[in-house]
């Protein structure tokens, strides 16, 4: 299950498919993900296990954005201020990865997420209008179910506890959490 990149319900200010007219100009059939108006700042968690692609862009295109890749999906978050990973770096659903921003071509503050759905290392449907990309909002749960051992905020005293060694009986993963 994927977990939305920000807290709460965030509002989505433009949908999959919208603007087809704008996005012609990519040889996208509309807009190839969703968008979150938050301010530049916001911090953005990982919606999904995979290994970390940074890729800045500049002034152009995604901006400064992150790649998320696992042998099942791949997220794009676009238009970031600041990113907290590094190159090759394995994140975990849940970790913080960076800020929202506004860098690249972003007429406003806001985060933008792409998702293309990976087999056998190859994106699948990349003849469907936005180069594979697909409706993420059909495959995301909000933050109702949140996992208290990796999403909640520690202080520093209480999270060497968690960095404690727990023997593999002692400590039981969600299962759920890699699904
Ligand atoms: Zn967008």
């Amino acid at each position: 299950m994927i977990f939305s990149p920000l807290p709460g319900t965030p509002l989505i200010t433009q949908g999959f498919g919208q603007n087809p007219e704008t996005y012609s100009a990519w040889n996208l059939a509309g807009h190839n993900g969703i968008d979150f108006g938050v301010s530049t700042g916001t911090t953005v968690y990982a919606p999904h296990d995979g290994t970390a692609t940074v890729v800045n862009d500049g002034a152009s295109g995604y901006g400064m954005h992150l790649i998320i890749t696992d042998v099942k999906r791949k997220s794009f978050l676009a238009h970031l201020s600041e990113v907290s990973v590094s190159n090759g770096q394995a994140v975990f659903q849940g970790d913080p990865i960076g800020k929202s921003g506004n860098s690249g071509e972003s007429s406003g503050p806001h985060l933008h997420w792409t998702y293309k759905i990976v087999k056998n290392g190859a994106v699948q449907n990349k003849e469907n209008g936005y180069d594979g990309a697909v409706d993420v909002t059909e495959f995301t749960r909000l933050w109702l179910d949140q996992d208290m051992h990796h999403d909640a905020t520690y202080t520093d005293f209480a999270s060497e506890y968690l960095a404690m060694n727990f023997s593999g009986d002692a400590y039981l993963e969600n299962p759920n959490r890699h699904a």
